[in-house]
């Protein structure tokens, strides 16, 4: 699973594995921490173009 800090290999939808809340991750740029929980691991959802 993609963590904070890796880089964006899928434009999509992804989904905090331990609050759930989703964010929107562009390919290229690096995940993010989660904003509401800090926590660093990512499911994705649903991938975009
Ligand atoms: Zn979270």
């Amino acid at each position: 699973m993609p963590k904070s800090g890796q880089t964006v290999e899928q434009s999509g939808i992804y989904k905090c594995t331990k609050c759930g809340n989703e964010v929107t991750c562009v390919k290229g740029e690096p995940f993010p921490p989660c904003r509401k929980c800090s926590n660093s691991e990512y499911k994705l959802i649903r991938a975009t173009k």
